[in-house]
């Protein structure tokens, strides 16, 4: 019934609430979706992403150097998502550091 590979990619609760803290306090809530005109249609989902980064900028070449976790921060009407960088939220460390509990 536990499945840790599952539960490894979910946004911890205290990480979360200070995210919901960082985007209330920059007015995210206040954009329009781009797609469906929705106004405070954007929710933050309980799981984030972790998106490959390369060590060069030669395709040919480049092997998978580290990952940057992104925020996905999706429109509740439409679908519509956008990626935010966790560590320019400022809370990028907190998934990496010890967090297996
Ligand atoms: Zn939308």
């Amino acid at each position: 019934m536990n499945d840790d590979k599952n539960q490894s990619l979910q946004i911890k609760q205290d990480s979360a609430a200070r995210i919901n803290q960082l985007l209330e306090a920059r007015d995210a809530n206040e954009q329009t979706c781009p797609i469906c005109q929705s106004k405070n249609s954007y929710v933050v989902l309980d799981r984030y992403l972790l998106l490959n980064v390369t060590d060069s900028g030669d395709p040919k070449t480049a092997k998978v150097a580290g990952s940057l976790p992104l925020i996905p921060l999706t429109c509740n009407k439409c679908g519509n998502t956008q990626l935010l960088n966790a560590f320019v939220l400022g809370v990028g460390n907190d998934f990496f550091k010890g967090n297996a509990e």
